[in-house]
């Protein structure tokens, strides 16, 4: 008897829904925001003026647990210098084929070099494309940053750029342009640049 009435009442769940509100997204058409802290791409940050806060450590790499960064540090000099202190990042990749979007490289970066952002279309049919170089992951250049390579303009050693008083004027700290919580409403960065630079591509 009471088997009997089951698909009865499974009927009467669909003739309920038939009557409620549909909802539909009409992306890409309409495009609704994420939550804040949703991991979409991710972006280098640079210093206010313009140094690239990334060292070349290798940290965000070795926290990665699909593989999917590759780093190649190499030595600043006075005559080309990209970041403050002695290294720089001179080969950076992420492999958008693997990447799951867990934020463990952001957790092991040291300098906060290595943001995630709001964005989420990174769909592609070329598997070359969907290696980011460092050129496609860098954060644009805002007012008052010059393009690397140049010297240090925020204080005389790396120290003024996490201790001193230069930090007072990054302009960091929940500024969406810098920090990389890019809405994707609001545009984003770009890709530019060759789709490889030279070494390992994380395959
Ligand atoms: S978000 Fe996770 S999977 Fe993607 S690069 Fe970072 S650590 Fe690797
Ligand atoms: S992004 Fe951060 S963790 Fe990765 S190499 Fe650069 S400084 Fe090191």
């Amino acid at each position: 008897m009471f088997d009997f009435l089951n698909p009865v009442k499974g009927f009467g769940i669909t003739f309920t829904t038939m009557f409620r509100k549909v909802n539909t997204e009409q992306y890409p058409e309409e495009k609704r925001p994420t939550a804040p802290r949703y991991h979409g791409r991710h972006v280098l940050n640079r210093h206010a003026d313009g140094l690239e806060k990334c060292i070349g450590c290798e940290l965000c790499a070795w926290a990665c647990p699909a593989d999917a960064i590759y780093v190649e540090g190499a030595d600043n000099t006075e005559e080309a210098r990209f970041s403050p202190g002695e290294r720089y990042g001179a080969i950076y990749q992420i492999n958008y084929l693997r990447c799951i979007f867990c934020g463990l490289c952001i957790e092991a970066c040291p300098t906060r070099a290595l943001t995630m952002t709001n964005e989420y279309e990174l769909a592609d049919d070329s598997r070359e494309n969907l290696i980011f170089t460092k050129e496609d992951l860098l954060a644009p250049l805002l007012a008052g940053m010059e393009p690397p390579p140049h010297a240090m303009r925020l204080g005389d050693n790396e120290s003024d750029y996490y201790a001193g008083p230069a930090v007072a004027a990054m302009p960091v700290g929940g500024d969406p342009a810098v920090e990389g919580r890019l809405n994707p409403a609001a545009a984003t960065t770009p890709r530019s640049g060759p789709a490889h630079e030279p070494g390992r591509a994380a395959e």
